[in-house]
């Protein structure tokens, strides 16, 4: 193998920068030349591909955000797109590809790998949403993004004796919220995988307040709805001054902390040793602090299993306040 491919496609997280380091330093060690593509199967389409440097990837590692851009490419999907994208692969002689992204470019990835491009996967997504490793690339990064704001968006609830539901992403996952409400000391965590009627957590939320406990913090999976919709529900059941907060985007910028970092460098340097290997179409990723590899298809809808230990722990305590 003399020459391979790095791409980030679908949701951007902090510490996508630190895997193409990588992906570049080991493709480096190993004796290849390493082609960037950039905007994810997009520029695959379109050839927007050059040879990395040592100075793409200087002072990259602590960056959010991915240097080699980013997409969702629906024309990839297409038998003429992926039939354009394979032909770009041979065109540029990219004979490995590492893919850095979630479960949706990970399907891109299995297709050029069944293809004859031999593919890796490597998970980032700040949603923690793939079950075959325990933690994806940018999710620490979200939950302490997270959990900083659960305290400055409590200082201000305080103030006003009022309640404050965040809603966090995550899609149909719910380890954002739990791991950044864990850790934020929310009163309340509303997810998917154990789903509170709304009207038991608004009459909870209106006895706390009987009991002179003025100020809750509720954090919500997107996945369980919407938070202005469980705030409009508690203040017409309860009468309660609550607040709906949706920080958005910002949880997925910021720099990635010391673990994303860590991890986006084992998993990058294992996907390019696996290709050297000749071990191909496989997803790397991390079980019980050791590094994994699995095949894509083994890797791809697994959904994560859920913390319902850490989950009841949180609520249970507060049910009895
Ligand atoms: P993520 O990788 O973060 O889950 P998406 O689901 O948006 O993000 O997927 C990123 C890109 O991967 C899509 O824009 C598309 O180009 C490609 N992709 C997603 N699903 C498929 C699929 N079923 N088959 C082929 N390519 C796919």
């Amino acid at each position: 193998m003399r020459k391979i491919g790095v791409l980030t496609s679908g949701g951007d997280t902090p510490g996508m920068n630190s895997a193409i380091r990588a992906v570049f330093k080991e493709g480096v060690r190993q004796n290849l030349n390493v082609l960037g593509i950039f905007h994810g199967y997009r520029g695959l389409i379109e050839g927007n591909i050059r040879e990395l440097t040592h100075a793409d990837v200087e002072n990259i590692m602590h960056k959010g955000g991915t240097v080699l851009r980013t997409a969702r490419s629906e024309e990839f999907k297409t038998d003429d797109g992926l039939k354009r994208a394979l032909s770009m692969a041979k065109a540029y002689s990219i004979e490995g590809l590492v893919v850095i992204g979630g479960d949706g470019s990970y399907r891109g990835a299995k297709l050029l790998n069944d293809m004859g491009v031999p593919t890796i996967g490597v998970p980032g997504t700040i949603d923690n949403d793939m079950g075959y490793t325990d933690y994806t690339i940018g999710f620490n990064t979200a939950v302490n993004t997270i959990t900083n704001e659960i305290y400055n968006i409590r200082d201000t609830m305080r103030a006003h004796d009022r309640v404050g539901v965040i809603e966090v992403m995550g899609r149909y996952c719910g380890d954002i919220a739990l791991w950044a409400g864990v850790a934020g000391g929310a009163d309340m965590i509303l997810v998917p995988e154990c789903p509170l009627p709304w009207e038991d957590a608004a009459q909870t939320l209106y006895e706390y307040r009987l009991r002179g406990k003025l100020t809750s913090i509720v954090v919500m999976a997107e996945g369980a709805g919407k938070a202005e919709e469980f705030a409009a529900f508690v203040r017409e059941k309860t009468g309660i001054d609550i607040k709906a907060i949706v920080p958005g985007y910002t949880q997925r910028g910021g720099n990635p902390v010391a673990y994303d970092r860590i991890l986006a460098s084992q998993l990058g340097q294992r996907a390019v040793e696996l290709l050297c290997e000749g071990q191909f179409g496989r997803a790397v990723g991390t079980k019980r602090n050791q590094i994994i590899d699995v095949p894509l298809e083994d890797a791809i809808g697994r959904l994560d299993s859920f913390d319902e230990k850490l989950y009841y722990f949180n609520n249970n305590v507060l049910a009895k306040f």
